[in-house]
């Protein structure tokens, strides 16, 4: 099982995760380069994980600290 962090480290994670922490304020998705944060069925946001490129700044944007790293 892999660990969720709130350590921001650019480029080092093995993914990331959007928790429930999140505001709904749009900011990362529309940083996101890839387009990999969409809108979840249950609510929320998730991250897609085959489209991440690990840049970070989801991580960087968010201003509620809602986007984590998922190390593995
Ligand atoms: S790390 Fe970069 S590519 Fe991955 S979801 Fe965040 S902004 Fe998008
Ligand atoms: S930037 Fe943070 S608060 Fe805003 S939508 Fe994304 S995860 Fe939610």
């Amino acid at each position: 099982m892999a660990a969720v962090t709130g350590t921001a480290s650019r480029g080092a994670a093995a993914g990331y995760a959007v928790t429930a922490a999140c505001a709904g304020c749009g900011a990362c998705l529309l940083t996101c380069p890839e387009h990999a944060i969409r809108p979840s069925h249950e609510g929320g946001l998730v991250v897609l994980d085959a489209l991440c490129s690990r840049c970070g700044e989801c991580v960087e944007v968010c201003p509620v600290d809602a986007v984590v790293e998922v190390r593995s």
